[in-house]
């Protein structure tokens, strides 16, 4: 198939997909829990990735490099073959669009493995696909356990690539896999996402930042903003605020649309409850927590959000990645220090930067080792156009953008000697 006639059918189940957002989303919601504007945001951005790459698929091309007198040197891009996927229940929708849409942009096949607790949309895409006319076998969708269809999956012979969204350390075994087969690998690990703060910043709208950043989708975020770092002349007024902002949060059913639904299992729920009682038996203050909406269906896995500080800096609550919505808060005395802290963890995904202060603010942001930084905002999730990966224990290789098409493609050079 030309890069053309891949590039009409990506953006076709792209239009597919937008025609049916609603039920799609309907359908997201219920498998993971999450508020239906969320849900909604979501099948959005999958759409949008089918889009995206679909309008990329036919402008990846070559160079030609100057050598020798008498050569002829240029550089083609190729599929890798077959691509694996092994995604998380977080996003389920988005993962599949973020790793796939770019894979069958350059002529991949695709293998995808969804999470065991969310995989009703990537089916549904399944038979999209089919719908929208890619060829038989060409969008593959296997469910199954993790240590089963997705162990087989990462170290199957026929597999020439694998791209990972889940733990650390189901990461290393995939990666393992990936090294016994010569095959390349991406994996996104999760992060423990610093936002800074400093004083000379619109204060406002950083409060609001920094709510949000780590209740989108409970807290259950690869990217979640989970560390504010507040300079200390601006802690009590910041951290006032916040408390105020964290004791209003809700949390409900999918259908009730409050800030967060409940988490996805109950797994879930004992993993991060284990974390607020651990902080709190540390003597970490937990400043407050918002609450579980009057009326929720019994037997929901709700997890009311909490803000911890000041956490100590090596305490378990300011590093450890909790994956819901626990806030860990930290004081910082200048520009050097905020820089140490926000370094200051195993992860480099994202951080936010506010300041006004444009010079500091790309000081900091340069500083900072993650893959993703955002000055006066935070795009947890955000930004199809935007190249995003992981430093660090937060994972290598870089998805969304541009970028993530390289990643998934063989350059060939092709030396001709013409005399
Ligand atoms: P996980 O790593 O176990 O699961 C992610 C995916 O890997 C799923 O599809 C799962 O079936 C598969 N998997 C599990 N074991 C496997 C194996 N041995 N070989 C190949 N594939 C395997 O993650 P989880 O148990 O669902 O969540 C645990 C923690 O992982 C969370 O608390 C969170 O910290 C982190 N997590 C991070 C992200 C992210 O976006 N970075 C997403 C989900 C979970």
């Amino acid at each position: 198939m030309t890069a053309t006639e891949r590039g009409r059918l990506l953006t076709k189940l792209g239009r597919l997909i937008e025609d049916r957002a609603e039920s799609l989303a309907a359908l997201e919601a219920k498998d993971t829990g999450k508020p239906m504007r969320l849900a909604r945001g979501d099948i959005a951005a999958l759409a949008r990735y089918f889009e995206y790459y679909g309008g990329a698929a036919d402008k990846m091309h070559g160079e030609t490099i100057p050598f020798l007198d008498g050569y002829h040197v240029s550089t083609v891009w190729e599929p890798l073959g077959v691509t694996g996927h092994i995604i998380p229940w977080n996003y389920p929708a988005q993962m599949l669009g973020r790793t796939v849409a770019p894979a069958l942009a350059v002529g991949n096949a695709t293998v995808v493995k969804p999470a065991e607790d969310a995989c009703l949309v990537p089916l549904k895409l399944g038979e999209f696909a089919a719908e929208a006319g890619f060829p038989e076998g060409v969008v593959n969708i296997v469910p199954g356990r993790g240590e089963e269809a997705g162990a087989a999956l990462a170290a199957h012979h026929g597999i020439d690539f694998i791209s990972f969204t889940g733990s650390p350390e189901v990461g290393t075994l995939v990666q393992t896999a990936a090294a016994r087969n010569h095959i390349g690998c991406t994996l996104e690990l999760g992060g423990k996402s610093p936002q800074v703060v400093f004083a000379d910043a619109d204060l406002d709208a950083a409060v609001n930042s920094v709510v949000n950043a780590i209740i989108q989708n409970a807290g259950q975020t690869c990217s979640a903003g989970s560390r504010a770092l507040i300079q200390r002349n601006i802690w009590d007024k910041f951290v006032a605020e916040l408390v105020a902002r964290f004791g209003k949060l809700r949390a409900g059913s999918p259908e009730m649309d409050l800030d967060l639904g409940p988490v996805i299992s109950a797994h879930q729920k004992k993993g991060i409850d284990g974390f607020i009682s651990r902080a709190t038996g540390a003597g970490v203050p937990c400043l407050a927590r918002g609450q579980v909406a009057d009326g929720v269906p019994p037997g929901g896995f709700y997890v009311p959000p909490a803000i911890f500080g000041p956490a100590p800096r090596d305490s378990e609550i300011a590093r450890e990645e909790v994956f819901g919505p626990v806030l860990a808060a930290l004081p910082f005395d200048d520009e050097a220090d905020a820089i140490r802290l926000a370094n200051g963890t195993d992860f480099g995904l994202v951080a936010g930067v506010w300041s006004g202060d444009g010079g500091r603010a790309l000081r900091v942001a340069k500083k900072i080792r993650v893959g993703q930084v955002f000055v006066n905002g935070y795009g947890a999730g955000g930004g199809i156009e935007l190249p995003f990966g992981g430093m660090k224990k937060s994972g290598h290789g870089r998805e969304k953008g541009f970028e993530a098409l390289y990643d998934l493609a063989a350059l060939k050079t092709i030396v001709i000697k013409h005399g």
